[in-house]
């Protein structure tokens, strides 16, 4: 075995291991049990607000949105697409649902597509479809291949769907792998490379290896001053040997 294929297998083990006693709930998605069609948008609102912006931000406003803005309805598009473009973008401030109009302006794109394509309820993106279709629909609505991934995953760990998937390969799944493999993290123009990269480390199935890495991420491998002497990486971590 190569040192590198020695380092992928100590990399899985401990990204496994760790898995097992991790809390997979998602928003919303009930493991094993029906999701209602209001849940089912509500994770789907969430998991569009969701990127470059800290996570649980994303999802506590996509809950103040359709709950205290919006009304809690069964179907958060229609009540979306009942605002012209004009004047969702004109709610920008008031709203605040994300730091770019761009951002705002995708609930609204998405939102009428989902009316128009799925008839206002998200289940039917997924319901008898393969991880594959499903993929390809969440694309088609323009969520974008790291969020569509990261759906894909919660439908897995929520046994919607069964298969496998690819992580989300967002800032802190980038950090992470980069330091430990090359002891800089990977960039966002780099992301084929980290989904390869987690192809290497876990083939089966690599989204098993994406809360770990983005717990990791969160709690431990900071931009500046990481706790690497408490990160379970710190024994085949680059960075960590480069600057302690
Ligand atoms: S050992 Fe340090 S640099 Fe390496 S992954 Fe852990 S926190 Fe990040």
């Amino acid at each position: 075995m190569t040192k590198l294929n020695k380092k992928y297998r100590e990399v899985e083990k401990i990204l496994l291991q760790d898995r097992e006693g991790l809390d997979l709930r998602w928003y919303r998605l009930r493991k094993g049990k029906s999701t209602s069609k209001k849940d089912a948008n509500k994770f789907i609102l969430g998991a569009i607000i969701d990127y470059q912006i800290p996570a649980q931000q994303a999802w506590d406003n996509s809950e103040r949105l359709a709950d205290e803005i919006l009304g809690d309805p069964d179907n958060i598009w229609e009540e979306i697409n009942k605002y012209s473009h004009k004047r969702w973008m004109g709610k920008f401030k008031q709203f605040r649902l994300h730091r770019f109009p761009k951002a705002h302006e995708r609930i609204w794109k998405i939102g009428k597509r989902i009316l128009e394509k799925y008839n206002g309820d998200t289940r039917n993106i997924w319901k008898d479809h393969t991880i594959n279709n499903t993929l390809s629909n969440l694309l088609n609505l323009g969520m974008g291949k790291q969020i569509s991934s990261m759906v894909i995953g919660a439908l897995i760990d929520s046994h919607i769907l069964n298969g496998k998937g690819d992580v989300k390969a967002d800032l802190h799944v980038r950090r992470v792998l980069g330091r430990v493999f090359r002891a800089a993290e990977y960039l966002a123009r780099e992301v084929d490379q980290v989904i390869s990269l987690t192809h290497s480390i876990h083939k089966n199935n690599p989204w098993l290896l994406d809360r770990g890495l983005f717990l990791v991420g969160k709690n431990f491998c900071f931009s500046k001053r990481p706790l690497c002497t408490e990160c379970k990486f710190k024994k085949v971590c680059k960075f960590y040997f480069k600057n302690k």
